[in-house]
């Protein structure tokens, strides 16, 4: 039989790419868009929670029962939930209090008990959501930190099948690789590989305008007047994630929050792709490198969309709520010319 499988988890990875061929018109490059919400969960993160499970098992870590902690935007935790129902171990989660009420409903759905933590104090507050998880993971007999942040696993679960996929699929061409950093993982590993293929090949990181990211890659340091409260849910920080190999990347640009949602819903009106907040804050910066930056013709980019539309229906694709961030027809920007008449 073809196409047919055992269970979910065997559908992790192989993910498709598919051309852009509007809103990136004025880069003379090929851009092609990695859809990883073509992931049975919708997002990349499924490649580093099976991996990271897979390893802990390899290690006797895990036993059936066994109980998968994590703190996470979101998509570390549907996917998770999700490795953990077919292996049968139970699934904890720690959230910032900025995800939306139906991602946390995604994660109840998929059997994850779920605590909400505030987003704006520091990493090392007892109340924050690497905290919480910390302890629950301590008290808990039996368990295992995912640690997606810290865990060098992350970056090879990209090393060992992002990287590969994105080299197999342009057949070596690729040229420039961008993708959104929030653990760092996906640029990380997927970058390492390239790296190793042809080390000419440019690395873009894209950081949310209110994260440390950017700055701390330029300077070393960590800028703490960089850091503001913003609602790209999923990248930069206000700390230094050891999954960020900050060698392999060439350039950061950064990213706002109006920018990236105006993006968002261009590249599903224009190209008819629904992704999430970060595949618009993807492209924003591929647009904001190009314009510093010259392509040439015969240049192939691979921009990472990490994660599905569906889980932004109340956000990024709600008038109301763009309307309530000042994003909509603002004299920046005027929504209505997006949509055809
Ligand atoms: N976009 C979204 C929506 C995400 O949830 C994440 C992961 N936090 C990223 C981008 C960035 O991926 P990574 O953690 O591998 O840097």
């Amino acid at each position: 039989m073809t196409n047919v499988y055992n269970n979910i988890l065997d559908l992790i990875g192989n993910t498709p790419m598919v051309r852009l061929n509007e809103v990136t018109k004025e880069i003379p490059a090929t851009v092609y868009a990695k859809l990883e919400s073509y992931n049975p969960g919708h997002s990349t993160k499924d490649r580093i929670a099976i991996h990271i499970i897979n390893a802990a098992e390899k290690k006797g870590l895990l036993t059936p029962g066994s109980t998968v902690v994590e703190t996470t935007s979101g998509n570390t935790g549907f996917s998770v939930a999700m490795v953990c129902i077919i292996k049968g171990y139970k699934c904890i989660l720690a959230v910032s209090d900025k995800t939306k009420q139906e991602k946390i409903a995604y994660l109840k759905a998929l059997g994850a008990t779920v605590y909400v933590c505030p987003a704006n104090v520091p990493a090392d507050d007892p109340r924050s959501y690497y905290e919480v998880a910390r302890r629950i993971a301590e008290e808990t007999p039996n368990s295992i930190y995912i640690n997606q942040y810290f865990n060098e696993l992350n970056i090879d679960a990209h090393y060992q099948t992002t990287g590969p996929e994105i080299w197999e699929q342009t057949e070596g061409k690729i040229t420039h690789l961008i993708a959104c950093t929030g653990t760092g993982g996906t640029l990380s590993g997927s970058a390492k590989f390239l790296k190793e293929k042809n080390p000419n090949i440019k690395i873009i990181g894209v950081d949310a305008a209110g994260s440390i990211l950017k700055s701390f890659h330029e300077t070393g340091k960590i800028n703490k007047e960089d850091i503001h409260p913003y609602q790209i849910e999923g990248i930069g920080k206000n700390l230094i994630p050891s999954a960020l190999l900050f060698d392999k990347v060439d350039e950061f640009v950064r990213v706002n929050d109006e920018m990236a949602a105006y993006r968002t819903r261009e590249i599903a009106l224009k190209e008819a792709i629904m992704g999430g907040y970060t595949t618009g804050a993807a492209i924003q910066g591929l647009l904001q490198y190009g314009a510093a930056n010259s392509f040439k013709e015969d240049d192939v980019v691979v921009a990472i969309f990490p994660d599905h539309g569906s889980r932004y229906i109340t956000k990024v694709y709600s008038d109301e709520w763009m309307n309530e961030q000042g994003f909509v027809n603002n004299g920046v920007h005027n929504y209505d010319s997006l949509y055809k008449t």
